[in-house]
């Protein structure tokens, strides 16, 4: 293996304060509750303290929100809400750089992919959407917003979250207040800066920093019209209990446990590096992530030595260096449950292998790990790990392959690899998954609606679809 000389992106491009308010109405203001710390998981370095949002705090957010929507942004055109939009979508590409670092540093993803993955895409969906806003006549769900939408996402991917809820709830005219995660509130208090200097109607967005208990204030808020979240099946299914019997509409967007699934037909050296951005992309912190690989026995000893030389050549460490592959698991909580599940897996009879790299001795780290001899009752097999962690079955035939790449309660993603077209058709009929990839995998664009079946909640992201959520329906 090549040794490299570290190529670290300098951070002097970012100021992080030492502590942070809310925003609300279009400014910062101190909250009137308790604050939290943010930290670095690469190096457990406290980056700032952060205001954890009260009941009363939520309360005016979403005073601000509506009043912003019913004096403002309602009454405003799609053509001049489309400038803002436009405008804020500028300023991300222009401020790009600041963000991917400051991204990487709260969050511990490679630079390499906040840099030429988030921010890329977060500026596509600002992009797309504000071309939406003049033209929701033509969406097939009415032009009419629904008020005031409550958002909450997790610390997967922070910025990119927030600009799938932000920027198609705009684009319809609606308001919001949105929480991002505890580990990861820094770039949604950057983005808030940025709806300042893009001199967005104080109200329009409002930033809302806290933990569950935020979480909750938003969801039960009785002026808010909208609840959309991105989090686990568990608090997913929390929240639909909490709104059931209101008139709030709602969308989920949960776990996975996806199925990528390698024919012996495939070309193999595309099938690994496929394999390997599905599951070791984001440390695996991602919902749609390629957990699952169903080889065909065939070829499963083939691919799996091709797998592991290929992992070993994974570079994991300083998500600001430019060649890091893999960065931090994002808090101590998540790598406790990454260990115990894949703990769990050795016990209950599977194999682990775990690439050789060295593991830097501050912050919260996981070698890129495989199991084989896993079967389908396994713990591994069914349940989200949501770290670098792949379980790996085989197959025969495709309907094989089918009944187990359903057997799942969750149903957001899945992938194929082969070289047949006439298979890849009959296999995306079949898969009871939101999203099927072929030949390829973890791409995302934001003309492509994104959501999943069963478990993994309802309503679609992105796409002409995305706009379904945040307006009232062709009837009204
Ligand atoms: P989580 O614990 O459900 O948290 C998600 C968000 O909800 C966070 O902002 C969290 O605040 C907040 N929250 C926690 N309890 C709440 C409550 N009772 N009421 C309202 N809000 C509450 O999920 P996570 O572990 O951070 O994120 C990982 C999960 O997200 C995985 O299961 C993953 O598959 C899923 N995910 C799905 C998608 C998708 O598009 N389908 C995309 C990304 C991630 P705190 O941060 O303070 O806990
Ligand atoms: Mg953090």
């Amino acid at each position: 293996m090549f040794e490299y000389a570290p190529a670290p992106e300098s951070r002097a491009i970012v100021d992080i304060k030492p502590s942070y308010g809310l925003f609300i109405d279009g400014e910062f203001v101190d909250g009137t509750g308790k604050a939290f710390k943010t930290i670095n998981p690469a190096t457990e370095e406290v980056l700032a303290e952060v205001a954890e949002a009260s009941d009363a705090d939520v309360d005016a957010a979403v005073k601000a929100a509506r009043r912003a929507y019913t004096r403002v942004w309602s009454r405003m055109s799609g053509a001049e809400r489309a400038k803002y939009l436009y405008r804020i979508a500028r300023i991300i590409q222009e401020r790009g750089r600041e963000l991917a670092v400051l991204e990487s540093i709260d969050n511990g993803k490679p630079i390499k992919e906040s840099r030429d993955v988030d921010i890329p895409v977060v500026a596509a969906h600002f992009f797309y959407y504000a071309g939406w806003a003049d033209k929701l006549e033509h969406s097939g769900y009415g032009s009419t917003p629904l008020g005031v939408a409550g958002q909450i996402i997790p610390w997967n991917f922070p910025l990119l979250m927030l600009a799938w809820k932000i920027a198609p709830a705009l684009a319809c005219g609606n308001t919001v207040v949105l929480k991002p995660a505890e580990t990861t509130p820094l770039t949604a208090l950057l983005f808030a800066e940025i709806c300042q200097q893009a001199d967005l109607p104080p109200g329009v967005v409002n930033i809302v920093t806290g933990a569950g208990e935020t979480g909750r204030a938003i969801v039960s808020h009785p002026d808010v019209d909208k609840v959309a979240f991105t989090g686990s099946t568990d608090v997913g299914k929390a929240i639909a209990r909490a709104v059931a019997g209101t008139d709030k509409k709602v969308t989920l967007e949960l776990g996975g446990k996806a199925a990528n699934i390698v024919f012996d037909d495939a070309p193999l050296d595309q099938a690994i590096e496929g394999i390997v951005n599905g599951i070791f992309f984001n440390q695996g912190h991602v919902c749609c992530a390629g957990s699952r690989l169903l080889v065909q026995e065939s070829v499963a000893d083939e691919v799996m030595e091709r797998l592991k030389r290929r992992m070993a050549t994974l570079r994991v460490g300083d998500p600001l260096d430019k060649n890091t592959d893999v960065g931090a698991i994002n808090s101590a909580e998540q790598l406790a449950k990454i260990r115990e599940l894949s703990d769990i897996g050795e016990a209950e009879g599977a194999e682990r292998w775990s690439a050789p790299c060295e593991l830097p001795s501050n912050g919260y780290w996981f070698a890129p790990t495989v199991f084989t001899g896993v079967s389908q009752a396994h713990r591994i097999a069914r349940e989200e790990i949501f770290g670098p962690v792949l379980s790996v079955l085989t197959f025969r035939t495709p309907s094989e392959a089918i009944e187990k790449a359903n057997n799942t309660p969750f149903g957001l993603s899945a992938g194929v690899w082969t070289d047949k077209g006439s298979r890849i058709l009959s296999m995306a009929n079949r898969l009871r998954a939101g999203v099927v990839w072929a030949n390829t995998f973890n791409k995302f664009d934001p003309t492509s609606p994104f959501g999943g079946y069963k478990e993994s909640g309802y309503g679609r992201e992105g796409g002409r679809h995305g706009l379904e959520g945040y307006l009232k329906g062709e009837d009204s």
